[in-house]
């Protein structure tokens, strides 16, 4: 089999090409994927290899290209190195050779691979992968409907929040997921870690830290305002007062720590038909209003300039999303 290029997982001292330069010979711990046996460029990130088919990989990207066509040898395997993490790596190359396959048909992407798409598919310049990226973030973060946290990626955790607050700022992702991210970060702050904290930038975390109380305030004042009445005035034409008033308290109790609305869809579930009539509106009324001024409690623009300056950036050429 001298023609089947050996797996790198059995090579000893694999002859790399004189272009690897860095001094590095040891041969990858992994195998990724994509890996082609047939391919005959190989990626290595990290510990990790990839092995690839060159010409769609120069079709995709003009910068791998001209790395590629540097090291050009016709008779032999072309090896790259990449210094991008192998997860990375392996998001933005799946995206390139299978792109139907990732994610599978009608789900949604994990973060980690929109956000690997989108920093890798602005820095070698692939279109298709940089927007894939870019959309699946911006849909997640939306300013359209403050119910939707989360749609277009799996799994939506307030570590995710952390994460697009500081892709904002390194790779220059749009403004508009910012509200929603800080909101997600404030309202989950019991499950943060002082670590997870300190991967913010420094002015978001102060902004995310000035902005807590006043949040806090306005989310009691104009969604929660009805919890704290009277017992005495309650509903009147309630039909089951001992339980739809412990709803009420406990929306009140576990809502109210920066805005956790999750409480208010868990505990309006035990009120009776006529509390529900009469509370639904307000505190929904309250979340749009709350919602309109959201960007402006942060010292964001508004919403429409947000999505003006989102509708934007998805609209450059893709080298400069
Ligand atoms: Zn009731």
């Amino acid at each position: 089999m001298s023609t089947n290029p050996k797996s790198p997982k059995k090579r000893k001292t694999a002859p790399r090409d004189e272009d690897d330069g860095d001094g590095d010979e040891r041969v990858a711990d992994r195998q990724g994927n994509p890996w082609y046996e047939d391919g005959k460029v190989t990626i290595r990130a990290g510990e990790v290899e990839f092995r690839v088919y060159g010409g769609l990989l120069k079709d995709r990207s003009e910068i791998l290209k001209a790395e590629l066509e540097k090291k050009s040898d016709r008779s032999r395997m072309i090896n790259l190195r990449l210094d991008d993490s192998a997860e990375d790596v392996s998001a933005f190359l799946k995206m390139i050779f299978r792109p139907h396959d990732y994610p599978p048909d009608g789900q949604d992407a994990y973060f980690e691979m929109a956000s690997a798409c989108f920093r890798l598919g602005r820095k070698y310049q692939v279109p298709a992968v940089a927007r894939f990226g870019l959309f699946s973030i911006l849909r997640a973060f939306s300013a359209s409907d403050y119910r939707t946290f989360g749609r277009g990626i799996l799994n939506p955790t307030p570590r995710i929040a952390l994460e697009a607050i500081a892709l904002v700022d390194s790779h220059y992702l749009p403004r508009i997921v910012l509200p929603r991210a800080y909101w997600t970060v404030l309202a989950n702050m019991d499950e943060m870690s002082q670590d997870n904290l300190s991967t913010l930038p420094p002015q978001h975390l102060a902004r995310l830290l000035l902005t807590a109380v006043p949040l806090r305030t306005a989310y009691l004042q104009e969604c929660l305002g009805w919890c704290d009445e009277d017992p005495a005035q309650h509903n009147r034409s309630c039909s089951k007062p001992d339980s739809c008033m412990v709803a009420k308290r406990r929306i009140r109790e576990e809502g109210a720590p920066a805005g956790r609305h999750e409480a208010y869809e868990i505990y309006h579930l035990k009120f009776c038909d006529q509390c529900e009539s009469v509370y639904h509106p307000v505190f929904s009324a309250g979340w749009e209003r709350l919602w309109a001024k959201l960007p402006r409690m942060f010292g964001l623009p508004e919403w429409k300039e947000l999505e003006q300056e989102a509708e934007t950036v998805t609209k450059v050429p893709y080298n400069k999303i």
